[in-house]
């Protein structure tokens, strides 16, 4: 996927927009999350324009695993490795993506909630047939 003129993160990625970068080399770049959700929120986002995790193919595996090693890295340098932290793709509209370029979260620097689950009961929560069911 080429670059898309009106992602917002592709405007990051191409220092079209500001922001407080963390890393950069030439397929990624990190980056503080403009409304952080715990003291240290960063961004990591391939350059390419990916829209999100279900757009990736086997071609991408490798820079995925570069990514998640990329977080790794970046929670040693934030000193967040020792107490912990969480790493999150939210994808697609149920998994709360907002913006459609593939970012990895990296939450930290203080308890998080346990709360990973739904947005509403179980009971509640609609779900969608898939094809194995
Ligand atoms: P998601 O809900 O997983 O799509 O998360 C998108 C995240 O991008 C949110 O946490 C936003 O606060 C963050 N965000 C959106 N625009 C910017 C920006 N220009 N700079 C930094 N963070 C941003
Ligand atoms: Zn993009």
């Amino acid at each position: 996927m080429e670059n898309q003129p009106e992602c917002v993160f592709c405007k990051i990625a191409h220092h079209e927009i500001p922001a407080s970068v963390r890393f950069e080399d030439d397929e990624m770049i990190a980056f503080d999350d403009m409304n952080p959700s715990a003291p240290i929120h960063v961004l990591l986002i391939p350059k390419l324009h990916l829209a999100s995790l279900v757009h990736t193919t086997i071609d991408h595996q490798e820079l995925l695993g570069k990514l998640l090693y990329r977080c790794k890295l970046l929670a040693d340098e934030l000193n967040i490795s020792d107490s912990g932290y969480r790493v999150i793709i939210n994808t697609g509209e149920w998994g709360g993506q907002v913006v459609s370029h593939l970012h990895l979260h990296i939450l930290g620097g203080a308890p998080l909630s346990e709360k990973m689950g739904l947005a509403v009961e179980v009971e509640e929560a609609p779900t969608k047939q898939t094809a194995t069911q």
